[in-house]
């Protein structure tokens, strides 16, 4: 636990924070545990695209951005990104992977809702991929990401939904069978119902525009947008413009 981040919030765990730093220089290994990662980015970035009408040319953040899969993927789109996130290791390779890549993403270390109030209505586009179900308070991150989203921005989170299946999939198929994720990488307990995560953005005073599934299909070992929302998801909001 280092950074001045990390004082001005209690909204992190730090295990979950160790988690990911511990295995952080293997962000970019496509055949790491950050595969399903890889695998979803042209997914979930075409889902992007087409909620917020084209992301380049915009100013977007990326909350909980890693290693930056996502946010890299969105600055060579186009978008002028800004990614935030906590833990220190996982920036650095971000940092020093966009060098690598020539990419250029501005990386900080800072907590999202200490950023929201730093740059309150700054940005067009808001992601939080894969974030929301390791954090103690979700509807803490959704308000921040709500604030710092410009009127008339897009939102858009994906996480994992509770119930008994995504128990059987999420964590006894992807942790134990099928290996993709490494043990205790996820606790159910922690997943978020489409429902409750609009609860939070409702709370939060946006819209939502649409939620869709993420799906793995364990036989062509690859995954596909579509309706089934059960286990993995995206959910995409609309801050109201300020006259409407
Ligand atoms: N959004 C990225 C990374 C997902 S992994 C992607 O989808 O490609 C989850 C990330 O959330 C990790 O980088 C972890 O460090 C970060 N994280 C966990 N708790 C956090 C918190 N409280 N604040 C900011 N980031 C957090």
């Amino acid at each position: 636990m280092t950074g001045p981040a990390m004082s001005t919030t209690a909204n992190v765990d730090p295990a979950e924070l160790d988690k990911f730093s511990e295995i952080a220089h293997r962000w970019w290994d496509p055949a790491s545990e950050f595969r399903p990662l890889h695998e979803i980015n042209p997914l979930r970035l075409a889902w992007i695209e087409t909620m917020t009408g084209g992301i380049a040319g915009k100013r977007v953040l990326d909350v909980g951005c890693g290693g930056g899969i996502l946010a890299e993927a969105m600055a060579v789109a186009g978008a002028q990104v800004t990614g935030i996130d906590l833990s220190e290791k996982a920036l650095g390779v971000a940092r020093l992977h966009g060098l690598e890549s020539g990419v250029s993403v501005d990386y900080r270390l800072v907590a999202a809702e200490a950023y929201a109030v730093e740059r309150p209505e700054a940005f067009a586009v808001v992601t939080c991929m894969e974030m929301l179900e390791h954090v103690p308070d979700p509807s803490s991150i959704v308000a921040a990401c709500a604030k710092a989203a410009a009127p008339g921005a897009t939102l858009v989170f994906a996480t994992l939904n509770r119930n008994p299946k995504s128990y059987a999939f999420a964590i006894l198929g992807a942790e134990y069978v099928l290996r993709l994720l490494p043990r205790g990488t996820h606790d159910w307990t922690k997943f978020l119902r489409p429902a409750e995560l609009a609860g939070h953005a409702r709370r939060a005073g946006l819209d939502l525009v649409a939620m869709n599934g993420m799906t793995y299909q364990p036989l062509t070992r690859t995954y596909r947008l579509e309706p089934d929302t059960s286990v993995n998801y995206l959910a995409a909001f609309r801050k109201p413009a300020r006259d409407g």
